[in-house]
């Protein structure tokens, strides 16, 4: 019935290894389950399936049972089920369904893009930025390489002053699509911006900054008829645990700093073992 009408359908016989097949593949957009299964039963589905999409993941759950009683339609409902139909569904009513929850997972794809992402640069918010930095962090604790670059425009403000608050505007657009090509990327503040490199040791990192900032010297922002550049700084980190990504973070912020102090345009590298920088 469904693949007639170009779903791609995934079978299970047993609830939990669908639960784990919903775990493993994100784009799975609708989950339907009668509400007899084993061994978890189609409520305990439903439940996990809701847990495991929170408010980051579209999906739409419909339960079936043949029961077709007032009370199990409340309890499916109430265990996070979007929908229910009866069992066996007719074919006209579960494609007007599935038609429904197209409409409805879109609408949550849009509304959870819309929330992770920041508006001037396309790139992660601050607040997405730090969830999928602590998700890559996750990673780092079984031993994977992780580092961060935070990356600050430098003397922003006179871009502002001289050229007007539109063209500042495009220079953040410009450094952001600079920096969006790799690694986990957001904007945190007017125009600073943070980068997690999953898998990158701290010389890879630096490696990397430095690439960047002498791309970044050759940017040039239309301002009128002319154009005008900028330079930015950069701080770097690298994890080594047992650590966090508030002091990674952190870190990476003292060495922008002493990447500032030191006279801009230039990476520098957390210092290990103590709380000051070093230029590289
Ligand atoms: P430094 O080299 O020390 O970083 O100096 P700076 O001038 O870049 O830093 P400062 O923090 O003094 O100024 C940042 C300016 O960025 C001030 C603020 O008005 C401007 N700003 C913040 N958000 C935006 C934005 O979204 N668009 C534009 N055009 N300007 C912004
Ligand atoms: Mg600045
Ligand atoms: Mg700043």
């Amino acid at each position: 019935m469904l693949e007639s009408h170009g779903h791609t359908v995934h079978e299970f016989t047993e609830s939990d290894a669908a639960l784990r097949f919903l775990e493993a593949t994100p784009d799975v957009r609708v989950v339907i389950s009668s509400l007899e299964v084993r061994p978890l039963s189609g409520l305990e589905l439903c439940w996990s399936a809701r847990i495991l999409a929170e408010e980051r993941r579209p999906l739409h759950i419909i339960m079936m049972s043949s029961a077709n009683c007032v009370h199990t339609l409340a309890e499916a409902l109430d265990s996070g089920a979007d929908d229910f139909i009866e069992k066996p569904p007719k074919a006209e009513e579960l494609h007007a369904r599935l038609r429904a929850a197209e409409r409805m997972t879109r609408l949550q794809e849009e509304l959870i893009r819309l929330a992770e992402t920041d508006a001037l640069t396309g790139l992660l918010n601050r607040r997405a930025f730090r969830e999928r930095a602590e998700a890559a962090a996750l990673r780092a604790q079984s031993g994977t390489a992780l580092s961060c670059i935070l990356v600050d425009i430098d003397l922003f403000k006179r871009i502002n002053d001289n050229h007007g608050h539109d063209v500042g505007d495009t220079a953040i657009r410009a450094v952001g699509a600079l920096l969006g090509e790799t690694g986990i990327v957001g904007r945190l503040g007017g125009e600073e911006f943070g980068i997690v490199l999953p898998e990158r040791d701290l010389a890879s990192a630096l490696h990397y900054a430095e690439g960047l900032r002498v791309r970044a010297r050759t940017l040039r922002i239309a301002c009128g008829d002319d154009t005008c550049g900028l330079t930015c700084s950069f701080g770097v980190s690298t994890w080594s645990g047992p650590d966090s990504v508030h002091a990674l973070l952190k870190r990476a912020d003292v060495a922008l700093y002493a990447a500032k102090a030191g006279g801009r345009n230039r990476v520098v590298a957390e210092a290990m073992n103590s709380g000051t920088a070093q230029a590289v």
